[in-house]
C-alpha cells in the first residue's frame, strides 16, 4: 500500500512538473480534438488568443484561422494521428482579443495510440515579428530607397511576368528607359540634398503618367524605366510619351529654385524586340542614347541599326581621356558675317576630334559623353585656352577686333570654378574680356534661371559678350530674357533652312529679329546656306549671320585665308563697338 501511494505521489509530482512546465513555456502551447476543439490553452495562448472561456464556437481552433488556414490544419491533424511526422509548418491565427494576425510555427503530437478521437497537441512559436522583418527586408531589397519606387531587382521580376504573360496572351509591352538630360549638373551645384528632392518629384510625376498596372521603376541615379503592360502599337505608345515629355517639361519648383528638366528615352516593344529581359533592357538603353544624341528632351523606338552606334559610342568614351592628353583634339573655326558691312566680325570655335581609330568626329559624337563623364570641365578649358590662343594669334596678324565665339555646355556653365578658370586664361593669352564671346544654348540657361543671372552677370562683367545659341528651340519667354546679360540671340538652323518654303518658319524667324530688336539685343542667324535665305534674312534686318554660305568651319590656318578675304580689323571692330553703344 505503502508501495502504491509512493507511486501515486510520484505520478502526481511529475504530472504537476509537466503542467507547470506547459503552462509557464514560453511558447503557445495548446491541446485539442481532431475537430479542432480547444481542450487546453497554456498561458501564453490565453495572453495571445484569449481564455477558453472568452472564445465563441466551442473553442474551436479552426474559426481562429481563415479557409486555407483551416485546410492546413485538417490535414496536418489527420497525417499526425496517423503517425506521419509533419515536422515544423507556419501558420496564420487571428487573434479576437487583440485584433491581429499571428504568423505561428507550429510542431504537433498526439500522446495516446490507437485511440478513436486522440487528443492533438501542438507547441506554436510566435514567429509574428520575424515575418514582419523579413517582409521588410524584401521590400528594402526590391525598392529604392529615396523614392520607393520598385528598383532593378524587382522591375526584373515584373519584366520576366511581363513577358511569360505576353506570350501566352500575344499581347504586346514596352519598355521604356528613361534618363534626365544634364541631371548631374543639379547635384554637383546644388547639392545632392536638391537633387534627391528633384528626384522624388520626378518619380512622382512619373507614376501620374502611366496606369497602376503598369511599372515604374528607378534602377540608378537619374534612370528610371517604366513598363508599360497591354499596349496597342506605337501610336499607342508614342502618344503616352509626348504626354510624358509635356509633364516633365512643367517646372519644378524646390527649395526656391525653379527647376527645369528634360528627359531623354528609348523604348523596345514585346514581341516586335523579342529577346530575354537583359537584352530587352540593353535595347531600350542603346535608343535611349541615341535620343540624347538627336539633341535630348525626346525618346526614340530601338532599331536594329543602333547596336553599331552603342559600341562605337563605347570606344569613343573610353578613349576620350588620352585623346584629351595626347592632344588629338582640333578647332575648327566658322565666321560669323556683319550682314550691313559685309564684314566677319567673329569667328565660332567647333570642337572636333582626330580620333585614331575613328578618324575626325564631330562634337555631336562627343560632347555629351564628355559631359556624362565630368571630362567636358577639361576638355572646355582646352577649348577656350586654345580659341583665345589662336585670336590672339591672329590679333598679332591683324585681324585686330575680331572677336572669338565658345560654345559652353550646361556642365561647365553651372560648374563652380568657371568664372575662376576664365579669369585665368583671359589673364593668361592676354586677351581682351571684349573679344570673347559665349555661346550657351537657351535649354542650358533655362534648366536654372535662378543660377544662370548669377553666372552669366559675372561672366558679363569681364566685358564676355553671351549668346543665346539654337534660340527659339527651347522654352525662354521674354520675362526671363530680360533677367539675362545676353547680348545676342542666335536663331536655330531649323529656323533658318526653311524660311523660304515653311511659312511658320519664316514668321518666327522673324519675330525673334524683331523681339531682338525691340530688346536691344543683337540677332544671328545661323545655318545660312543659300542666297535665298541670305536675302530674306537681309530683308528682315538681321545683324549678322552665319553658315556654308559664307564658310564652312576651317582649321586655322584656311580660315584664316577666308578672314584675309573679309575682315577688316580695326574698322569692323570700330563699327561693331559702334552698334553695341
Ligand atoms: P552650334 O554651336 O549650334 O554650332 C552650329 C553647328 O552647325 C556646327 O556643327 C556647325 O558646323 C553647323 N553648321 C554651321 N553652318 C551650317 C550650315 O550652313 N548648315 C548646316 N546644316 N550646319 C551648319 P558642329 O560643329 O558639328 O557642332 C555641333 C554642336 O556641338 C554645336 O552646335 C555646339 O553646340 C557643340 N559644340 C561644338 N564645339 C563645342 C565646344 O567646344 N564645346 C561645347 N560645349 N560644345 C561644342
Ligand atoms: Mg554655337
Ligand atoms: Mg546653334
Amino acid at each position: 500500500m505503502e508501495k502504491i501511494r509512493s507511486d501515486h505521489q510520484k505520478v502526481k509530482q511529475s504530472e504537476e512538473a509537466l503542467t507547470g512546465f506547459i503552462a509557464t513555456a514560453h511558447d503557445l502551447i495548446f491541446c485539442c480534438r481532431q475537430d479542432g476543439t480547444l481542450l487546453y490553452l497554456n498561458q501564453v495562448g490565453q495572453d495571445m488568443i484569449g481564455s477558453l472561456e472568452t472564445l465563441s464556437d466551442g473553442a474551436s481552433l479552426f474559426s481562429l484561422t481563415d479557409e486555407e488556414g483551416k485546410g492546413l490544419l485538417v490535414r496536418q491533424f489527420e497525417k499526425v494521428t496517423q503517425r506521419i511526422d509533419v515536422g515544423h509548418f507556419e501558420m496564420r491565427l487571428v487573434s479576437p482579443t487583440v485584433c491581429r494576425t499571428l504568423d505561428l510555427e507550429v510542431s504537433l503530437s498526439t500522446c495516446c495510440k490507437e485511440v478513436p478521437d486522440q487528443m492533438i497537441w501542438g507547441v506554436c512559436h510566435d514567429i509574428t515579428e520575424r515575418n514582419l522583418a523579413q517582409r521588410e527586408l524584401i521590400k528594402l531589397a526590391h525598392h529604392d530607397v529615396l523614392t520607393g519606387l520598385p528598383n532593378r531587382i524587382l522591375l526584373h521580376d515584373r519584366l520576366q511576368q511581363a513577358r511569360a504573360l505576353a506570350h501566352r496572351m500575344h499581347s504586346r509591352f514596352a519598355l521604356l528607359f528613361l534618363d534626365m538630360d544634364r541631371f548631374k549638373i543639379i547635384n554637383d551645384t546644388l547639392g545632392h540634398a536638391v537633387g534627391d528632392d528633384l528626384l522624388r518629384m520626378i518619380a512622382q510625376r512619373l507614376k501620374g503618367c502611366f496606369r497602376e498596372t503598369d511599372t515604374v521603376a528607378r534602377i540608378g541615379g537619374d534612370e528610371f524605366v517604366v513598363l508599360m503592360l497591354n499596349v496597342a502599337d506605337r501610336a499607342d505608345i508614342s502618344s503616352l510619351c509626348d504626354n510624358l515629355l509635356i509633364e516633365l517639361a512643367q517646372p519644378f519648383m524646390i527649395r526656391n529654385h525653379e527647376l527645369f528638366v528634360t528627359t531623354s528615352g528609348g523604348i523596345c516593344t514585346y514581341p516586335d524586340d523579342e529577346d530575354d529581359v537583359e537584352t530587352m533592357m540593353q535595347k531600350a538603353d542603346i535608343a535611349m542614347y541615341h535620343a540624347k544624341a538627336l539633341g535630348r528632351n525626346n525618346i526614340q523606338f530601338y532599331n536594329n541599326g543602333m547596336d553599331q552606334n552603342a559600341s562605337r559610342r563605347f570606344t569613343i568614351a573610353n578613349s576620350m581621356r588620352r585623346g584629351l592628353d595626347r592632344g588629338e583634339f582640333r578647332l575648327y573655326y566658322q565666321p560669323k558675317l556683319d550682314v550691313s558691312s559685309d564684314c566677319i566680325v567673329a569667328t565660332e570655335a567647333l570642337v572636333r576630334w582626330q580620333h585614331p581609330e575613328l578618324g575626325l568626329l564631330a562634337p555631336t559624337e562627343f560632347i555629351q559623353l564628355a559631359e556624362e563623364s565630368g571630362l567636358i570641365v577639361d576638355l572646355g578649358e582646352w577649348v577656350l585656352r586654345e580659341a583665345c590662343r589662336q585670336n590672339m594669334a591672329w590679333r598679332q596678324d591683324g585681324m585686330q577686333g575680331l572677336r572669338v565665339a565658345v560654345n559652353l555646355s550646361g556642365y561647365q556653365l553651372q560648374h563652380s570654378r568657371l568664372v575662376e578658370t576664365v579669369r585665368t586664361i583671359l589673364a593668361e593669352t592676354g586677351m581682351p574680356g571684349e573679344l570673347l564671346e559665349f555661346e550657351i544654348t537657351e535649354s542650358v540657361i533655362m534648366q536654372n534661371p535662378d543660377y544662370a543671372v548669377e553666372v552669366l552677370n559675372e561672366i558679363s562683367s569681364l566685358g564676355i559678350h553671351i549668346s543665346i545659341d539654337d534660340f527659339g528651340t527651347g522654352y525662354s519667354s521674354l520675362s526671363h530674357l530680360k533677367r539675362f546679360s545676353v547680348n545676342t540671340l542666335k536663331i536655330d538652323k531649323s529656323f533658318v533652312r526653311d524660311v523660304e518654303n515653311n511659312s511658320t518658319d519664316a514668321a518666327i524667324a522673324s519675330a525673334i529679329i524683331a523681339m531682338g530688336s525691340s530688346l536691344n539685343l543683337k540677332v544671328i542667324a545661323e545655318g545660312v546656306e543659300t542666297e535665298q535665305q541670305m536675302d530674306f534674312l537681309r530683308d528682315n534686318n538681321c545683324d549678322q549671320v552665319q553658315g556654308f554660305l559664307i564658310s564652312r568651319p576651317l582649321p586655322a590656318e584656311q580660315a584664316l585665308k577666308v578672314l584675309r578675304q573679309k575682315c577688316i580689323g580695326e574698322l569692323a571692330q570700330g563699327r561693331e563697338a559702334l552698334k553695341d553703344r
